[in-house]
């Protein structure tokens, strides 16, 4: 099976529940470059990591660019989905 490139993801912002446990930032930045996940969520003050995404998570954060284009607010990641 073929995985599509989620390259254009790195860098977009996102609002994912919780913060960072080592700044207390809210908003995280997507990674794409990491092994063994689809792509790692960054803080986007201190770049710690804050979790992981799940392919079909990142298909739906994906899905949603290629629709409507990369928002000018933070993409909010919720559990079990994105808003
Ligand atoms: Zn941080």
């Amino acid at each position: 099976m073929t995985q599509l490139c989620h390259c254009f993801l790195a860098g977009v912002i996102v609002r994912s529940p919780g913060r960072c446990h080592r700044c207390g930032a809210e908003l995280a930045t997507i990674d794409v470059e990491v092994e063994l996940h689809a792509a790692a969520l960054r803080c986007s003050a201190c770049f710690a990591l804050r979790g992981w995404l799940s392919h079909t998570t990142l298909a739906s954060i994906s899905g949603v660019i290629r629709k409507f284009g990369t928002p000018e607010s933070p993409i909010i990641i919720r559990r079990g989905g994105v808003r």
